[in-house]
Protein backbone atom coordinates (compact mmCIF):
# COMPACT_ATOMS: atom_id res chain seq x y z
CA UNK A 1 0.00 0.00 0.00
CA UNK A 2 1.42 3.30 -1.16
CA UNK A 3 1.91 5.06 2.08
CA UNK A 4 1.37 8.99 1.46
CA UNK A 5 3.93 11.23 3.43
CA UNK A 6 4.96 10.89 7.23
CA UNK A 7 4.99 14.61 7.44
CA UNK A 8 1.55 15.16 8.03
CA UNK A 9 0.26 15.46 11.53
CA UNK A 10 -3.18 14.98 12.98
CA UNK A 11 -5.24 15.76 16.11
CA UNK A 12 -8.49 14.65 17.13
CA UNK A 13 -10.74 15.31 19.80
CA UNK A 14 -15.05 14.73 19.65
CA UNK A 15 -16.73 15.85 22.74
CA UNK A 16 -20.65 15.20 23.66
CA UNK A 17 -20.68 18.76 25.04
CA UNK A 18 -22.92 20.40 27.50
CA UNK A 19 -26.61 19.91 26.55
CA UNK A 20 -26.99 16.61 24.86
CA UNK A 21 -26.55 13.27 26.87
CA UNK A 22 -24.69 11.52 24.45
CA UNK A 23 -22.00 11.81 21.76
CA UNK A 24 -23.39 11.12 18.15
CA UNK A 25 -20.70 12.14 15.99
CA UNK A 26 -17.99 9.88 15.31
CA UNK A 27 -14.69 10.20 13.44
CA UNK A 28 -11.54 8.20 12.23
CA UNK A 29 -8.10 8.61 11.17
CA UNK A 30 -6.34 6.85 8.34
CA UNK A 31 -3.29 8.14 8.96
CA UNK A 32 -0.80 5.68 6.81
CA UNK A 33 -3.39 7.08 4.26
CA UNK A 34 -3.12 10.41 5.00
CA UNK A 35 -7.65 10.19 5.14
CA UNK A 36 -9.66 11.67 7.40
CA UNK A 37 -13.71 10.77 7.75
CA UNK A 38 -16.34 12.34 10.11
CA UNK A 39 -19.67 11.45 10.89
CA UNK A 40 -22.30 13.52 12.61
CA UNK A 41 -25.67 10.94 13.63
CA UNK A 42 -29.29 11.98 14.03
CA UNK A 43 -32.19 10.41 14.63
CA UNK A 44 -33.77 7.83 16.61
CA UNK A 45 -33.57 6.59 20.18
CA UNK A 46 -30.41 5.71 19.51
CA UNK A 47 -29.92 5.68 16.49
CA UNK A 48 -27.78 8.64 15.62
CA UNK A 49 -24.89 7.19 16.51
CA UNK A 50 -25.46 4.17 15.68
CA UNK A 51 -25.57 5.85 12.11
CA UNK A 52 -22.50 8.00 12.54
CA UNK A 53 -20.61 5.09 13.13
CA UNK A 54 -21.96 2.59 10.86
CA UNK A 55 -21.01 5.25 8.29
CA UNK A 56 -17.55 5.90 9.21
CA UNK A 57 -17.15 2.15 9.73
CA UNK A 58 -18.00 1.82 6.19
CA UNK A 59 -16.85 4.73 4.47
CA UNK A 60 -13.12 3.56 5.91
CA UNK A 61 -13.28 -0.20 5.09
CA UNK A 62 -14.64 0.55 1.11
CA UNK A 63 -11.99 3.39 0.90
CA UNK A 64 -9.20 1.96 2.37
CA UNK A 65 -8.19 -0.56 -1.07
CA UNK A 66 -8.96 2.47 -2.73
CA UNK A 67 -6.92 5.02 -1.32
CA UNK A 68 -3.71 3.78 -3.73
CA UNK A 69 -5.42 4.71 -6.74
CA UNK A 70 -4.08 7.93 -8.17
CA UNK A 71 -4.97 10.98 -6.73
CA UNK A 72 -7.12 12.19 -10.17
CA UNK A 73 -9.38 9.26 -8.92
CA UNK A 74 -9.43 9.57 -5.60
CA UNK A 75 -12.66 12.86 -5.76
CA UNK A 76 -14.91 9.59 -7.42
CA UNK A 77 -13.58 7.53 -5.04
CA UNK A 78 -14.90 9.57 -1.70
CA UNK A 79 -18.10 9.83 -3.61
CA UNK A 80 -18.70 6.08 -3.85
CA UNK A 81 -17.73 5.99 -0.25
CA UNK A 82 -20.90 8.17 0.51
CA UNK A 83 -22.72 6.38 -1.16
CA UNK A 84 -21.49 2.79 0.19
CA UNK A 85 -22.19 4.28 3.64
CA UNK A 86 -25.75 5.32 3.11
CA UNK A 87 -26.80 2.16 1.36
CA UNK A 88 -25.04 0.53 4.71
CA UNK A 89 -26.90 2.83 6.34
CA UNK A 90 -30.24 2.37 5.34
CA UNK A 91 -29.45 -1.29 5.49
CA UNK A 92 -28.88 -1.44 9.34
CA UNK A 93 -32.39 0.70 9.79
CA UNK A 94 -34.07 -2.01 7.85
CA UNK A 95 -32.73 -4.48 9.89
CA UNK A 96 -33.65 -3.18 13.20
CA UNK A 97 -36.73 -1.46 14.11
CA UNK A 98 -35.41 0.91 16.80
CA UNK A 99 -32.82 2.17 14.03
CA UNK A 100 -35.34 3.60 11.60
CA UNK A 101 -34.99 7.17 10.40
CA UNK A 102 -31.63 7.34 12.09
CA UNK A 103 -29.09 9.16 9.81
CA UNK A 104 -26.46 10.80 9.44
CA UNK A 105 -24.15 13.19 8.00
CA UNK A 106 -20.33 12.54 6.13
CA UNK A 107 -17.13 14.38 5.11
CA UNK A 108 -13.67 12.69 3.68
CA UNK A 109 -11.11 14.15 3.34
CA UNK A 110 -7.71 13.02 1.70
CA UNK A 111 -4.18 14.58 1.30
CA UNK A 112 -2.11 13.96 -1.41
CA UNK A 113 0.80 15.87 -2.26
CA UNK A 114 -0.04 19.48 -2.89
CA UNK A 115 -3.53 18.62 -2.65
CA UNK A 116 -6.83 18.35 -0.64
CA UNK A 117 -9.37 16.21 -1.94
CA UNK A 118 -12.94 15.86 -0.07
CA UNK A 119 -16.61 14.97 -0.24
CA UNK A 120 -19.18 15.93 1.52
CA UNK A 121 -22.81 15.08 2.50
CA UNK A 122 -24.67 17.14 5.63
CA UNK A 123 -23.65 20.25 7.34
CA UNK A 124 -20.42 18.68 8.74
CA UNK A 125 -17.44 21.46 7.80
CA UNK A 126 -14.29 21.61 6.04
CA UNK A 127 -11.71 24.32 6.30
CA UNK A 128 -8.16 25.34 5.05
CA UNK A 129 -6.36 27.84 7.14
CA UNK A 130 -3.71 29.30 5.76
CA UNK A 131 -1.38 32.13 6.69
CA UNK A 132 -4.14 33.39 9.77
CA UNK A 133 -7.22 32.93 6.81
CA UNK A 134 -9.73 30.32 7.61
CA UNK A 135 -11.64 29.67 3.98
CA UNK A 136 -14.07 27.03 4.23
CA UNK A 137 -14.08 24.84 1.69
CA UNK A 138 -17.35 22.83 2.16
CA UNK A 139 -20.88 24.28 1.31
CA UNK A 140 -24.13 23.38 3.91
CA UNK A 141 -26.07 20.84 2.56
CA UNK A 142 -29.09 22.70 4.83
CA UNK A 143 -32.21 24.75 4.14
CA UNK A 144 -30.82 27.73 5.64
CA UNK A 145 -27.64 27.38 3.46
CA UNK A 146 -29.73 27.62 0.61
CA UNK A 147 -31.45 30.63 1.92
CA UNK A 148 -28.22 32.32 2.32
CA UNK A 149 -27.42 31.33 -1.16
CA UNK A 150 -30.71 32.81 -2.69
CA UNK A 151 -29.64 36.31 -0.59
CA UNK A 152 -32.75 35.64 1.77
CA UNK A 153 -30.61 35.89 4.55
CA UNK A 154 -27.26 36.87 5.60
CA UNK A 155 -24.53 33.94 6.54
CA UNK A 156 -25.05 35.82 10.00
CA UNK A 157 -28.17 35.46 10.73
CA UNK A 158 -28.03 31.66 9.34
CA UNK A 159 -26.08 31.15 12.62
CA UNK A 160 -28.36 32.47 14.76
CA UNK A 161 -31.96 30.83 13.46
CA UNK A 162 -32.86 27.95 15.68
CA UNK A 163 -33.29 25.48 12.40
CA UNK A 164 -29.98 25.60 11.44
CA UNK A 165 -29.97 21.78 11.80
CA UNK A 166 -32.66 21.22 8.96
CA UNK A 167 -30.66 18.90 6.06
CA UNK A 168 -30.97 19.28 2.56
CA UNK A 169 -28.86 16.04 2.34
CA UNK A 170 -27.88 13.35 4.43
CA UNK A 171 -26.94 9.46 4.68
CA UNK A 172 -29.59 6.91 5.51
CA UNK A 173 -32.54 8.96 3.87
CA UNK A 174 -33.20 8.25 0.13
CA UNK A 175 -31.34 4.94 -1.71
CA UNK A 176 -29.43 7.23 -3.64
CA UNK A 177 -26.90 10.25 -2.43
CA UNK A 178 -25.13 12.24 -3.83
CA UNK A 179 -21.54 13.97 -1.65
CA UNK A 180 -20.76 17.04 -3.09
CA UNK A 181 -17.01 16.94 -3.96
CA UNK A 182 -13.99 19.58 -4.14
CA UNK A 183 -10.16 19.52 -5.19
CA UNK A 184 -7.97 22.21 -3.45
CA UNK A 185 -3.87 22.82 -3.11
CA UNK A 186 -2.30 22.30 -0.71
CA UNK A 187 0.76 24.36 0.64
CA UNK A 188 3.20 23.13 3.61
CA UNK A 189 1.79 24.69 6.51
CA UNK A 190 -1.32 24.70 5.63
CA UNK A 191 -3.66 23.55 8.76
CA UNK A 192 -7.02 21.58 7.85
CA UNK A 193 -10.21 21.42 10.08
CA UNK A 194 -13.04 19.13 9.69
CA UNK A 195 -15.89 19.43 12.11
CA UNK A 196 -19.62 18.64 13.20
CA UNK A 197 -21.70 21.43 13.55
CA UNK A 198 -21.57 21.44 17.40
CA UNK A 199 -18.47 23.55 16.64
CA UNK A 200 -19.48 26.05 14.00
CA UNK A 201 -23.17 26.66 15.93
CA UNK A 202 -21.24 28.24 18.51
CA UNK A 203 -18.30 29.74 17.38
CA UNK A 204 -18.10 31.87 14.06
CA UNK A 205 -15.29 31.48 11.70
CA UNK A 206 -13.43 34.82 13.27
CA UNK A 207 -13.21 32.94 16.83
CA UNK A 208 -12.18 29.86 15.09
CA UNK A 209 -9.30 31.25 13.26
CA UNK A 210 -8.66 33.31 16.11
CA UNK A 211 -7.98 30.07 18.24
CA UNK A 212 -6.46 28.01 15.80
CA UNK A 213 -3.60 30.74 15.14
CA UNK A 214 -3.31 30.84 19.62
CA UNK A 215 -2.42 27.45 19.47
CA UNK A 216 1.36 26.18 19.34
CA UNK A 217 0.64 22.08 18.61
CA UNK A 218 -2.62 20.40 17.09
CA UNK A 219 -3.94 19.08 20.29
CA UNK A 220 -4.32 22.40 21.92
CA UNK A 221 -5.45 24.15 18.93
CA UNK A 222 -7.83 21.08 19.11
CA UNK A 223 -8.74 21.43 23.31
CA UNK A 224 -9.18 25.23 22.56
CA UNK A 225 -11.76 24.32 19.77
CA UNK A 226 -13.40 22.30 21.95
CA UNK A 227 -13.63 24.09 24.98
CA UNK A 228 -14.49 27.15 23.23
CA UNK A 229 -17.76 25.44 21.86
CA UNK A 230 -18.72 24.66 25.05
CA UNK A 231 -18.02 27.49 26.84
CA UNK A 232 -20.07 29.30 23.90
CA UNK A 233 -23.20 27.03 25.22
CA UNK A 234 -22.01 23.48 24.08
CA UNK A 235 -25.46 22.81 22.82
CA UNK A 236 -24.66 19.71 20.69
CA UNK A 237 -21.55 17.33 20.58
CA UNK A 238 -18.52 18.86 19.03
CA UNK A 239 -15.53 17.09 17.16
CA UNK A 240 -12.52 18.44 15.44
CA UNK A 241 -9.85 17.10 13.57
CA UNK A 242 -6.79 18.70 12.35
CA UNK A 243 -4.44 17.83 10.02
CA UNK A 244 -1.06 20.28 8.97
CA UNK A 245 0.87 19.59 6.40
CA UNK A 246 4.28 20.17 7.14
CA1 LIG B 1 -24.52 17.79 15.35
Amino acid sequence: MQSFSPTIRWAGLSHVGRQRPRNEDVFHVLEEQACAVLADGMGGHRGGDVAARIAVEQACAWLQPRLADPAAMLAQRLCEAAEQANLAVLAAAERERGLIGMGATLLLAVLRPGRLIYASVGDSRLYRFRSGGLAQLTRDHTMLQDLVDGGMITAEQARLAPFRGMLTRALGVMPGVEADAGEVDLCTGDLLLLCSDGLTDMLDDDTIAGLLAEGDTLEEQAAALVQGANRAGGRDNITVVLARAD
